[in-house]
């Protein structure tokens, strides 16, 4: 069995697609995608099919997965090699295996990304790992008509006896993060079964939490508030407006051993929790906000850019005098420049004369990335709170996640951890 589905591999021949501007730069320096308007026309072909993308001129410049009724028509896999095969497939699949077995060799980990779609190489293909269980999630009907799912699944059981796949599933999985032990439920699970992207992040801000109150808004299954438990808390309160989430909180924080007293679990929409809070003159020494992005598309920046404004703005008054406040966002529409970073001379500067890689200016372009400061999401919350703070790090997505190079917008994840005086 390969991972290509048998449509895919069996095509006589695959797809043309003809440029209409001139994107073999971008290509070629590894941007993934083509938005349909960068190819001449559109012929109609099946989710997933063969395509080999030309310049007008007819050279070759690489081969991909075409979808023709997605935004993303294109996804490029063979840029340098000349065959698009199973054992190129084969050969990502078994580097994005290998690069997780360096990373968590020792570990105490074994809740991981462990195939991340463009960052290794398989536009499109993500597999979560979750102890003994791995769940294959196909991005749209291009990739899920491209790879054959039984056969990544068989593949991955077959690489060096490290991945096991189970069977699905019929109660939640237990698997370990650093340590914690979380269940998963890889059926039932709000969309992904757990944010493994915060890894790293919560072992940052379970730091500060020892001896400490804590507050985890938009907490899901407890991912924070448990981390921040296991080094000591003396108390947490998560807060999601998801019940089910909330519940799943409270079972995570008793299959660690911890005091069931010291954990409070509230279901509540956490702009109305924050108001309470502040008309309450409530305060929690470390302050952790992780919302849902709020910015879907780039239409709607402006708007999202004003709601991450507004709760973490309520989550600064809440937040103790020297206390910890950590932001987060998951909007890749959002980058990083906006999130966090005050316009400087330097910045404008940056912006007349783009930088190849990333630095938000320059190349990449195919991958439409947010451009540049506007306002500075964390900063204007701060300001809107009248705290001053100082940035103790910026921080993204571990390396279980990894993007291209030439594709900055797939680096989605910012967290802003700050000291508030
Ligand atoms: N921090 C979490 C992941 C957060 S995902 C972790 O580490 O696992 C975003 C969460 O926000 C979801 O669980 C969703 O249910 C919740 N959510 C969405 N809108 C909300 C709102 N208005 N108030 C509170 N929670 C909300």
């Amino acid at each position: 069995m390969g991972l290509l589905a048998a449509e895919t591999a069996g095509a006589a021949r695959p797809v043309h697609l003809v440029l209409t501007r001139d994107r073999v730069r971008a290509l070629k320096a590894g941007s993934p995608w083509l938005y349909a308007d960068a190819l001449r026309e559109l012929p109609p072909a099946r989710p997933g099919a063969m395509a080999l993308v030309k310049t007008k001129d007819g050279e070759i410049v690489c081969k991909g997965l075409y979808d023709p009724g997605s935004a993303i028509a294109f996804r490029a896999v063979a840029v340098r090699e000349r065959r698009l095969d199973d054992a190129l497939l084969a050969a990502r699949l078994e580097r994005a295996v290998a690069l997780r077995e360096r990373l968590f060799e020792g570990a105490d980990t074994d809740g991981y990304r462990l195939v991340n779609g463009e960052g290794d190489g398989l536009p499109g293909l993500v597999i979560d790992r979750y102890a003994t269980s791995a769940v294959v999630k196909l991005d749209g009907a291009g990739p899920a008509g491209f790879y054959d799912a039984g056969g990544v699944a068989a593949a991955g059981e077959g690489s060096r006896g490290a991945v096991l796949w189970g069977a699905a599933p019929t109660a939640p999985v237990v698997f370990r993060e650093n340590g914690i032990r979380f269940e998963a439920d890889l059926v039932a699970g709000q969309k992904t079964a757990f944010f493994l992207d915060q890894r790293d992040n919560r072992q940052r801000a379970a730091r500060f939490a020892r001896g400490r109150r804590v507050l985890n808004l938009f907490s899901y299954t407890g991912g924070f508030s448990v981390a921040a438990g296991a080094a000591g808390a003396a108390h947490v309160t998560s807060v999601d407006i998801a019940a089910p989430a909330i519940a799943s909180a409270g079972a995570n924080w008793a299959l660690n051993g911890l005091d069931p007293g010291a954990h409070a679990g509230v279901a509540a929409d956490a702009f109305e929790f924050l108001e309470a809070a502040a008309a309450a003159k409530e305060a929690w020494d470390v302050v952790i906000v992780d919302p849902p992005s709020f910015a879907p598309n780039k239409q709607s920046v402006p708007k999202a850019t004003a709601s991450y404004e507004r709760v973490f703005a309520r989550a600064a008054s809440v937040t103790a005098p020297g206390g910890i406040l950590a932001l987060s966002s998951c909007s890749s529409h959002i980058d990083s420049q906006l999130f966090e970073q005050a316009r400087t001379r330097a910045h404008a500067l940056l912006r007349l004369c783009p930088f190849p890689f990333g630095f938000g200016g320059g190349a990449g372009r195919g991958c439409r990335g947010g451009r540049g400061p506007r306002s500075r999401i964390c900063s204007s919350a701060l300001g809107r709170a009248r705290r001053s703070a100082s940035v103790l790090g910026a921080y993204g997505q571990p390396e279980d996640h990894p993007y291209p190079a030439a594709c900055p917008e797939l680096r989605y994840l910012k967290f802003t951890a700050c000291a508030l005086d």
